[in-house]
């Protein structure tokens, strides 16, 4: 068997998947996307597959992963690690497909039944936050997750850090002590400021706070982890388990692999197991598509320390188009109690709509985060 074809599809709201087909007809389908940088992304997954994967047998997954991920003397960072991520998810989706098994299955089995996920609350208005909780408890889920704050000084005063509070406080009371939310603080503050911000949401006892830090300070992560007893996690912003490391020696609770970031199912299966060392759980990242979330999914049925799963289903950012509009068997990404069940087609188990992602594709518009600023006018962290 040979990969005789590589397309891509830039698709609404803003994710790119990627096609690969081989001379005996097996279509693979990846999620190679970097939110903001969806054409970049686009040119590098098409000089990787003509470099390496064109003619070459698709089954040699770990070889093509090591020569696309390190076959260049520049190497790794978000661009080329997200190309490689959504061709590696597409050979395993065509590996799958070859062997008639879920990639779960290929790679030792289902450890669990069912996976529980989260849902988002924008949370940029703590007094929508209450509502927005109940509804999706009400939904079934049992785990929400939400902004900490919206634009933020590194170092929140008292005002800034009532309303961080104030948020928590909704979330908790909508939640009971049964369920869970968690609070991501995007690296709105610095350390200190995280230190700070943190505190005062102790006593609603939040699943984790997210990315207290930018991952640029991940140098600066072992004095937030070691000031609180809140599970601190991060992960989305690192690529390999080279940039996880120091995470995990710093204490984190909780890592936040993105199977469409970091590499694909091969180095989060990888990160995943790191992190198992460190007595660390997994939460894959996965504020994308159908395919990003069919791989997170493959991981999180074979993968001890699963913990939960993001997922981008009604998320705030989607404008324009749903996950499930590209996606034949709907019923894949039901949920049942705030919980998926185990896929059981082959490949990544989702079966596509291949229609709806040709006449879909051009018509994405470049979807970039907003550049925000302080009142001062001086550049604020989103
Ligand atoms: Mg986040």
């Amino acid at each position: 068997m040979k990969i005789t074809r590589v397309e891509t599809f830039a698709v609404p709201p803003r994710w790119l998947f990627c096609r690969i087909e081989t001379d005996d007809g097996l279509v693979g389908w990846g999620e190679p996307v970097l939110e903001g940088r969806a054409d970049t992304v686009r040119t590098a997954v098409h000089e990787l597959a003509g470099q390496f994967l064109m003619g070459a047998d698709p089954l040699r997954i770990e070889d093509h992963w090591q020569v696309m991920s390190k076959g260049s003397f520049y190497r790794g960072g978000p661009v080329l690690s997200s190309a490689v991520a959504g061709l590696d998810q597409a050979l395993w989706d065509l590996a799958g497909k070859a062997y008639g098994a879920p990639v779960h299955q290929l790679l030792g089995g289902p450890v669990r039944e069912r996976a529980r996920a989260y849902c988002w609350v924008g949370g940029d208005e703590p007094a929508a936050v209450g509502e927005q909780v109940a509804a999706q408890r009400e939904a079934g889920f049992t785990a929400v997750k939400m902004n900490g704050s919206g634009r933020m000084d590194r170092l929140p005063n008292v005002a800034e850090l009532r309303q961080v509070a104030a948020r928590a406080e909704a979330a908790r009371e909508a939640l009971g002590p049964e369920g869970d939310f968690a609070v991501d603080f995007h690296g709105r503050f610095s350390a200190a400021g995280a230190r700070r911000a943190i505190e005062v949401l102790e006593p609603y006892g939040p699943m984790f706070v997210e990315e207290p830090v930018l991952p640029e300070y991940t140098a600066l992560l072992r004095e937030v982890t070691a000031g609180t007893t809140v599970p601190i996690a991060t992960g989305e912003r690192l690529f390999s388990r080279t940039e996880v490391l120091p995470a995990l020696q710093a204490g984190v609770a909780v890592l936040q692999p993105d199977l469409s970031h970091a590499g694909g199912i091969s180095e989060a299966r990888r990160i995943a197991s790191l992190a198992e060392t460190f007595d660390v759980a997994i939460a894959p990242h996965c504020p994308l598509g159908p395919l990003a979330l069919a791989a997170s999914l493959q991981l999180a049925f074979c993968t001890p320390n699963f913990l939960i799963q993001e997922q981008s289903i009604g998320i705030h950012y989607n404008t324009g188009a749903e996950l499930l509009d590209y996606v034949a068997d709907p019923e894949v990404f039901r949920f049942h109690e705030g919980h998926l069940a185990r896929p059981t087609e082959p490949g990544l188990g989702v079966r596509i709509d291949e229609k709806a992602v040709r006449e879909a594709d051009g018509r994405a518009e470049s979807w970039h985060n907003p550049v925000w600023r302080h009142p001062d006018g001086s550049f604020a962290e989103w």
